[in-house]
């Protein structure tokens, strides 16, 4: 053969400097391309050998790389199947850039799309090189080492050269804007991230050691790679020891992950991985993206959004499928069908496998259970098709730390928590400690009550009170225990409209910030006096929005509480007997002079209903402010009177007291108030 010159396809000029260009923000991937080839390479003449077609020794097939600073080189190099000097004008000077070509002309407008492809195969090394030689010797036999060489321009030369062995070298000159590259540290980090998976061994120089205070080369090769990884294998020849093993390896520090799914699919695609279900403690700890992509053992990427179903980036681990498009941009994998039929099936595996552990081993799902719910929860809050599944085997965890599947749980309280208007009841405290008195009074009851302390839970029980037919879900402590579950009318207070205000007015002021609270009178069983609730709305929007963390429309809701007197109680009959005793006289009066007044203001009113504001006679509409002003001044004096009796009343303020202490509100110098008249009130 005699040395050749040619050209690179003259249509593309453009090429070289669009690969500097384009692919500027993921140099290193030029590595990843150029093993990918030699691991190629390699397999394919490993199987020949296997068919029978190479009959020659395969020896050592490790995959070499080599820098060489002073000549500023970076080699490659294989034992693989090599190639002809027809191979090499085949491959690299038609086909590859061609393809290359076709690839950039349709993705020209799409920078992100030709950043994000899998390369441009061999020619990817032109951005960090200036000149790249090929030497490679076809593995067939008698078979003329050839040498390729080319200065990043579309000219190209090739000519016959000596070499021993079969096999490629490729040798980048490393281009004076790109000398990271000369570097070791850099190149053994980029082969750790791409190559560490790679079934061929690799080594990059040998390995070192320190002799007497310096370190030193051995003789042994520096071998970057795990060619089996545990992916790659049967999971009946694998041990749960092996498996965290391989996750710490994944993710040094970290806990024990609660249990693994191993997937093995090859039809209708192929697919493999070892999916991780991390133990997390804090919300602050959930970290998505973890799981890395892999093509044929070969890193592609670890930002999986998109290709694995939203929930299962909370999960750590590995997939590996040459059947994930790689070399096209993110959106439009993400509106690939097999993309989601992959996806689709990545999310049945969870399911069966989560519905095998349950089925087999529910003792164990009960253990991990608070720690493994945040990821179903969020599995069944995000996709359908995973509730359908999960639906079986996730739980309820009630107050006394038993678990119960969704059926179950209907199951045990349908009977005993259906209202009147046959909505089922789900009960449910946020916290044991501070709402212990309510679900106390709720079990003592008879109810049941959930405990939904997670970090997710809130947006959860939202999520099922639209799945769940005719059901809803109530804090303990939105209301008194009378009213959680309304069976039957709770009887009317048999107070007067006065006397309800006038207490009203007693207790309120007795209270530390009267204006979050709404009195409520109910004639209830007299087993407190009063109690504090919060409605199940407000609670929830507030809950919402501290979850969410934002301070947006829900972080500005203030406080709302009800106070609840049970007019039936023995000490509310005792305030209600003080407070006449005390002020009655005084009281009276006023009312006498209230009455005509109020009395007066509505004829008025009467005799201008249906008007207009401007059809008012003048005079009237005096008379009214008049009135009122009046009124005012003598609603005020009472107020006072009553207002003075509650400042004075120990009744009243225990009570109150009492209440608030209930529900975690009495703090500081009011529990030392409260304290002292206990003991003196002893
Ligand atoms: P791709 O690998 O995507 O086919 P490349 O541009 O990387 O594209 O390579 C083009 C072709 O050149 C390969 O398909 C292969 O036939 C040949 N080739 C590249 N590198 C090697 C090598 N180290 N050994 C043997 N053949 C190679």
């Amino acid at each position: 053969m005699t040395k050749q010159t040619g050209k690179i396809n003259v249509t593309t000029e453009n090429l070289f400097p669009i690969i500097k260009k384009f692919l500027y923000s993921e140099h290193d991937i030029f590595l990843r391309e150029l093993i990918s080839n030699a691991v190629d390479a390699t397999q394919k003449l490993k199987t020949l050998a296997s068919v029978g077609e190479f009959k020659g020794e395969l020896g050592d097939l490790t995959i070499r790389v080599k820098l060489d600073k002073k000549k500023g080189t970076l080699t490659v190099s294989d034992r693989g199947i090599g190639m002809t000097a027809e191979e090499v004008d085949k491959y690299i000077n038609q086909i590859a850039l061609s393809s290359a070509e076709e690839f950039l002309e349709k993705y020209k407008k799409d920078a992100n799309a030709i950043i994000g492809h899998f390369g441009l195969g061999f020619y990817s090394s032109f951005m960090v090189a200036k000149k790249v030689e090929i030497i490679t010797r076809s593995y067939r036999e008698d078979a003329k080492a050839v040498h390729w060489s080319c200065e990043g321009t579309p000219e190209f030369t090739l000519e016959e050269t000596e070499k021993a062995d079969r096999g490629t070298d490729i040798i980048l000159h490393i281009d004076k804007d790109s000398k990271e590259f000369l570097e070791e540290d850099r190149i053994e980090s980029i082969l750790k991230k791409y190559c560490r998976y790679l079934p061929i061994p690799i080594a990059f120089g040998k390995k070192k050691e320190w002799k007497d205070g310096k370190e030193v080369e051995t003789d042994e090769d520096n071998i970057i790679n795990e060619t089996r990884p545990l992916w790659t294998r049967k999971p009946s020849e694998l041990k749960d020891e092996d498996y965290r093993n391989f996750y710490h390896e994944l993710y040094p520090g970290q806990e024990d992950p609660l249990f693994w799914i191993h997937l093995n699919v090859d039809y209708p695609f192929t697919l493999t991985g070892i999916l991780y279900f991390p133990k997390i403690k804090h919300q602050f700890e959930i970290q998505k993206n973890k799981i890395q992509l892999y093509c044929n053992q070969v890193f592609v990427t670890d930002s999986v959004e998109g290709i694995v179903p939203e929930f299962l980036t909370l999960l750590h681990g590995v997939i590996d499928s040459p059947d994930i498009p790689l070399n096209v941009s993110r959106s439009y994998l993400q509106g690939d069908p097999n993309v989601r039929k992959i996806s689709g099936h990545i999310t049945k595996k969870v399911a069966d496998r989560l519905q095998e552990i349950f089925k087999n081993n529910r003792k164990e799902f009960e253990e991990k259970w608070d720690d493994l719910k945040l990821f179903i929860e969020y599995g069944m809050m995000t996709d359908d098709k995973f509730y359908e599944r999960a639906e079986k085997f996730a739980l309820f965890k009630n107050t006394e730390g038993k678990y119960f599947t969704f059926e179950e749980y209907r199951n045990l309280i349908k009977d005993n928590q259906t209202d009147k208007h046959k909505t089922l009841i789900y009960l449910y405290a946020t916290d044991k400690e501070e709402q212990y008195i309510f679900i106390e009074k709720a079990r003592a009851k008879g109810y049941d009550v959930l405990l939904m302390d997670g970090q997710l839970d809130v947006h959860f029980l939202n999520h099922l009170e639209m799945k769940f037919k005719d059901s809803r879900f109530v804090r303990v402590d939105a209301d008194v225990v009378e009213r959680l579950i309304e069976k039957e009318d709770l009887g009317e207070s048999k107070l007067t409209d006065e006397e309800k205000e006038q207490l009203k007015e007693v207790f309120l002021h007795a209270l530390p910030d009267r204006d979050k609270f709404m009195v409520v009178f109910e004639q209830l069983g007299g087993d407190l006096p009063l109690q504090i609730t919060q409605s199940e709305f407000m609670r929830r929007m507030k809950d919402m929005s501290e979850l969410s963390g934002e301070a947006g429309m829900f972080g500005t809701l203030p406080e709302s509480y009800n106070l609840v007197i049970d007019t039936e109680h023995p000490l509310v009959q005792k305030v209600l007997a003080e407070m006449k005793k005390k002020t009655e006289g005084r009281i009276s009066k006023l009312l006498e002079k209230i009455e005509p007044l109020k009395k007066s203001k509505e004829e008025i009113e009467k005799a201008n209903e249906g008007k207009k504001d401007e059809e008012v006679p003048q005079a009237d509409k005096d008379r009214i402010a008049e009135l009122e002003k009046k009124i005012e001044e003598l609603e005020k004096k009472k107020k006072e009177i009553l207002d003075s009796y509650a400042e004075k009343s120990k009744i009243v303020r225990q009570v109150v007291d009492l209440a608030l202490l209930s529900n975690n509100m009495l703090k500081g110098e009011k529990l030392n108030t409260f304290v002292k008249r206990s003991i003196e009130l002893l």
